[in-house]
Parts: structure tokens; C-alpha cells; sequence
């Protein structure tokens, strides 16, 4: 199709309806297109956050045509072609697009066709709202957020500017926590805030990253300057900072490193951040450590490890693999639940558990894809045991990152469906970290899924400050308590009040209470007497794979109890 040129006359009327567009959508992307010559102006947040050519475009529609999601496609271009043939005047649908790094968000796009005076089509007009573009704005600090930071990492990689980054935390938050109340924990991280915000503003940006981790990136490159102003950071902090009445001492830890090889992607680059900054706090009381290029060999084959198995989600999931562990009535030991533990193996790391691949991976922008795969294994897996255990429940992990997706109801809808599996039989465990979310978000989610029939468990009850606090304000259906509170409880007095609290904690807010860990008779019958619904532990299971579940609940031994 032979395409006019746009006037000049024209395109300024086009301005002048864009800018009162713009005016009156709040949040939202918008887009108008002057039908006569199919010129459109899109808005400039659009087009960066999908890289598209231009904010002005000939054809935009098709242009954006090879953005959406292969299974969208058909239905967006058919909508299309109705607003151009003028069958229809509105357009109001749901697709995905693809951003740059080639993960897919979801967008609404409504708009309408605004007729001249002859009745004619001459505006094509709208918004499109991007319902994956998280807020970049951390509640507690005011700070821009982990979100925030990825996003403009990128965009110092893409531009290839080079910055020096840093992440400083503050150590031992927990104990503040505790000692001086979870108020007193969040003035620390607000003031810890400000004061680096204060000190680095104009030489780059400050960010909360996660929890008591902080970040920064700086255009300014002198290390000895940078090593010294965390020094001064750090003696102020040590001395103790005045809150309310209290004088509360704080202890930093910080890693860094520079970014000056543009051939890395954002999740390399945090990965590489985290190993300096754990460093400096397992290995170096809190000195700053400085992410070298020329790595020890053992910290390569850490990363290198970790990059394998973040290639493994895009490999088809190669060398991931689930084990299941049983979960018994507390009174019967009979069967009622397995929970579904990852791992990954390969030929040169050999089996790899999660707690050393998952913290780093559940910030990535792909984990969710695993998360996915692990619900969808899960399930199927699970349909083979169901048969000879109707009522079997199935627990499955979440990471806090899958819980904020707009689509994870959905996704969890679909999965189950196509295992056939009945809702309430579903279980899944969120932890402590779901806290790093937005508390209304969180609950929202929870509720929705809870109103169709899954259930939720609280992991790892007890580990983290905030737990009280989580049953508290999201309706759990079970409580599990972390075994590191019932190790010692055949000798510890402490343990058994601390597992009274713990019960009476679940009572109260009508959730059940299931113990994790448990390793021997002598503690199932101390435990069994506290009220208790059901037991996990080695003394009735190690996690297994699926054809061992099989096999024991085919031979009728569904039953743990040791002593039938
Ligand atoms: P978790 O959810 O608390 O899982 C229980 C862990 O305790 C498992 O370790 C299990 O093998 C271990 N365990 C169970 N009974 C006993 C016992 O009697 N004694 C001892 N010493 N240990 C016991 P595992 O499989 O290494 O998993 C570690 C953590 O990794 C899990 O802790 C969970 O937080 C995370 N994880 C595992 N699978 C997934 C997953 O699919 N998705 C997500 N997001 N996280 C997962
Ligand atoms: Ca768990
Ligand atoms: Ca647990």
C-alpha cells in the first residue's frame, strides 16, 4: 500500500490531541494514529520500554504486530483490520507483548475511532496499559525498588555507560528486630536510607533492594574514594544513630564492583554484586569487597554453576527434577500430603539442592517459568498418586516473585485444570519473603485463591521477624513451623513452650499447624501431644522421587506409623 506523507498542518493537529490525551491517562501508555495517512505518535514510555523505532510511526499497527505473543497475534490483527475497514469503532482487548529482553507483559489496549465532520474515520486513539510494569517505588523508604534498579541497570548496559555498583546492608537486622521491636527495625532502614540517598545523590542513584540490602550505582569511578566513603558510612552507623529514646548500633556489609564489559546481562551482574557482598559478610566482618574480574577458580565455578542452571530453564528445564516428601496425620500417620522439593542435576555439578540455586534465581525475571514447571510437574505427578490416595493434598513452593505476576491466579487455574486436580487438594507454601511485597497485593492473591479452593500454607514459621505479624493479617490454612524450633526438643524445656506459643499463634487466627523435621519417635511423642494436625519430617521420609512414592503407596504403605 502506497503511504502519503503526513502534512505538516496534520501532524500538528495530531500533537495537540496527543498532549490532551496524555493529559487525562493517568499511568497508562497512549497512542493515536491519524487514519488518512496511518501516521501515529505513540508515547515515549512505550516506546522505551519496548524499544520500539520511534514515538512517530508510519503503520504502528503493524509494527507492533511482530511485538505480540505469537498466540495473540491472529486476534490483534483481526481487531485491527475491523477499526481500519470501519466494521467497528472501538477496540478494547487483551494481549502480550514482547519487551526486550524477550519476556512477554500484559497489556489491555483500548481505543476508539473519533469521526470528522462527514462521518468519516480520522482518529484511531488510546491507551495501553501494561499490567506486568511493576511500581519502582519501595513503601517503607521511599527509595526506588529492586524493579527500579533492574531497570536502570539495563539501561547503563544497553547505553554502555560505565558505573561502579554497590550494595550495602545492614547486617544483623533480625537481632534489631527483635531486641528493639519490628517499628524500631523499620526507622533503622528509613534513616539507613536517607543517609546514603543524602550522600550519593547527584553521583547516581540509591535503591532498596531486598529486605536490608541496599544499592547503588555511581557514575563516579575512583575506587579509593568510594572505599573510603563507605568507611565513613560505616564508622557513623558503628556509633550508633539516635531513634526515639534508643541508640541503636548498626553494622554494615558491602560488596561492589564495576561495570565496565557491556557483554553481561542485568541477572550476571546482581549475581556477581551478591557473591562480593556476602563475602564481606561471612568472610570479612563487613569490609567492603570488591568483585574482581579475575576470580578465585571456586567463585567461578559457584557462578558458572549458577549460570548453568539458569540456562537450564531455557533449555526445556533440562536437569531439573522434583523429589516428594511424605506429610502424615499427626494422629494416624497416615498419608495426606507430599511436598514437592526441587532439584537440579548435571553430569559436572552433579545434584544441586535448592537453597543454593533458588535465593539467587527467584529475583530473575525467568524464575517464574520454572515456578510454572514446578506446578505443572507437580500436579501431573501428583494424579498418579491420587489414585491410590483420593484425598491426597499436594504441597508445592511458591517464591515471593511468582505471587506478584498479574497472571499467577490464572496460572494456577489453568494448571490445575489441566492435571485434573481438584483445587482444595492443591497446598501452596509461601514463605516469610512474600513480606517484600506489597501487603494488599499479597492479600489479594491470597484471598482469590483461597475463594477457589487451594489452600495456603506459611512456611518456615518462626525464622523470620515479621512471621506473628504474617498470620496475623493473610488468612493461612496451615502454619508450618521450621524444625530448627524442635531439634532439641527432647532436651530444651524452651522449645516446648516456644512450640506452645507457636500452636496457640495458630489457634488463635483458625489455622492448622503441621511440624517439619521431625526425626525421631522420641520427638513425635513429645510433639504429638501439643495439638499438632500433621507431621514431615526423615523419621517418616526423606523427599523421594515420584516412582518411590508410588511404590510405597501401592504396597499399602501409606500408613508411616512405624510402629503398625
Ligand atoms: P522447605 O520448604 O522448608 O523444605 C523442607 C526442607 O527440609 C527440605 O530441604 C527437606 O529435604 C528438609 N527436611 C525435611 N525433613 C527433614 C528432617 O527431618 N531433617 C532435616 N534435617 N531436614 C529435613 P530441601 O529439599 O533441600 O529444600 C530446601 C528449601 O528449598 C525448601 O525448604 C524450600 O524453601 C526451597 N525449595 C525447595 N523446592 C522448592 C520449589 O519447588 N520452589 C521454591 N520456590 N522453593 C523450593
Ligand atoms: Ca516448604
Ligand atoms: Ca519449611
Amino acid at each position: 500500500m502506497s503511504q502519503q506523507t503526513i502534512t505538516d498542518e496534520a501532524k500538528k493537529r495530531l500533537d495537540s490531541l496527543f498532549d490532551a490525551l496524555s493529559i487525562v491517562s493517568e499511568n497508562k501508555h497512549v497512542f493515536l494514529c491519524d487514519m488518512k495517512y496511518d501516521f501515529s505518535r505513540w508515547s515515549k514510555t512505550l516506546v522505551e520500554s519496548f524499544d520500539l523505532p520511534s514515538e512517530y510511526m508510519y503503520s504502528a499497527g503493524t509494527i507492533w504486530e511482530e511485538y505480540i505473543h505469537p498466540e495473540d497475534k491472529q486476534a490483534y490483527h483481526d481487531g485491527l483490520d475491523a477499526i481500519f475497514s470501519g466494521k467497528q469503532t472501538g477496540h478494547d482487548m487483551q494481549y502480550r507483548a514482547r519487551r526486550p529482553d524477550g519476556e512477554y507483559d500484559i497489556c489491555t489496549c483500548q481505543g476508539l475511532v473519533i469521526l470528522d465532520e462527514q462521518g468519516n474515520p480520522e482518529f484511531f486513539g488510546g491507551a495501553i496499559r501494561n499490567h506486568s510494569q511493576r511500581s519502582h517505588i519501595d513503601t517503607l523508604t521511599g527509595l526506588r525498588n529492586q524493579f527500579g534498579f533492574f531497570s536502570d541497570l539495563q539501561s547503563y548496559i544497553r547505553n554502555k555507560i560505565p558505573v561502579r555498583i554497590g550494595m550495602v546492608g545492614i547486617g544483623k537486622l533480625t537481632e534489631i528486630n527483635e531486641v528493639y521491636g519490628y517499628h524500631v527495625g523499620n526507622m533503622v532502614l528509613q534513616y539507613f536510607g536517607r543517609y546514603l540517598m543524602d550522600n550519593v545523590t547527584n553521583r547516581g542513584g540509591t535503591y532498596r533492594l531486598d529486605g536490608s540490602c541496599f544499592g547503588i550505582i555511581t557514575t563516579v569511578q575512583n575506587e579509593q574514594e568510594l572505599s573510603d566513603s563507605y568507611d565513613e558510612i560505616r564508622a557513623f552507623f558503628r556509633k550508633g544513630i539516635k531513634l526515639d529514646d534508643l541508640d541503636v548500633m548498626v553494622e554494615l556489609n558491602a560488596g561492589m564492583l564495576s561495570l565496565n564489559d557491556f557483554n553481561v546481562d542485568d541477572q550476571t551482574v546482581f549475581s556477581c554484586l551478591n557473591f562480593a557482598y556476602e563475602e564481606s559478610k561471612i568472610n570479612k566482618h563487613g569490609d567492603l569487597v570488591t568483585f574482581r574480574n579475575e576470580l578465585t577458580s571456586e567463585n567461578r565455578r559457584r557462578l558458572e554453576k549458577l549460570h548453568a542452571i539458569r540456562a537450564s530453564i531455557n533449555k526445556d528445564f533440562k536437569g531439573f527434577y522434583l523429589q516428594y516428601q511424605p506429610v502424615v496425620d499427626a494422629k494416624t500417620e497416615k498419608l495426606i500430603a507430599t511436598e514437592a522439593l526441587l532439584r537440579w542435576k548435571d553430569d559436572e555439578y552433579g545434584v544441586v539442592s535448592p537453597d543454593d540455586f533458588i535465593p539467587f534465581l527467584e529475583t530473575d525475571p525467568i524464575f517464574p517459568a520454572l515456578g510454572e514447571w514446578i506446578l505443572k510437574t507437580a500436579l501431573q505427578d501428583g494424579q498418579r498418586i491420587v489414585e491410590y490416595v483420593p484425598d491426597l493434598i499436594m504441597n508445592i513452593n511458591l517464591s515471593y516473585s511468582q505471587l506478584e505476576r498479574t497472571d499467577f491466579t490464572d496460572v494456577v487455574w489453568n494448571t490445575i485444570r489441566n492435571a485434573g486436580f481438584t483445587p482444595k487438594q492443591v497446598c501452596l507454601e509461601i514463605t516469610e519473603r512474600c513480606r517484600l511485597l506489597d501487603m494488599e497485593l499479597l492479600r489479594n492473591v491470597i484471598v482469590t485463591l483461597r475463594a477457589g479452593g487451594v489452600r495456603i500454607a506459611l512456611d518456615d514459621f518462626g525464622t523470620g521477624f515479621s512471621s506473628v505479624g504474617l498470620v496475623k493479617n493473610l488468612p493461612f490454612d496451615t502454619i508450618k513451623i521450621d524444625r530448627s524450633f524442635v531439634q532439641q526438643i527432647e532436651k530444651d524445656e524452651r522449645e516446648k513452650r516456644l512450640l506452645n506459643n507457636f500452636t496457640d499463634i495458630a489457634g488463635t487466627f483458625g489455622a492448622d499447624v503441621c511440624v517439619e523435621g521431625i526425626e525421631t519417635s522420641g520427638m513425635r511423642d513429645i510433639i504429638k501431644d501439643y495439638g499438632i494436625h500433621s507431621f514431615q519430617g526423615y523419621y517418616y521420609s526423606k523427599p523421594v522421587t515420584i516412582d518411590e512414592l508410588l511404590e510405597l503407596v501401592k504396597n499399602g504403605a501409606n500408613c508411616f506409623s512405624k510402629e503398625i
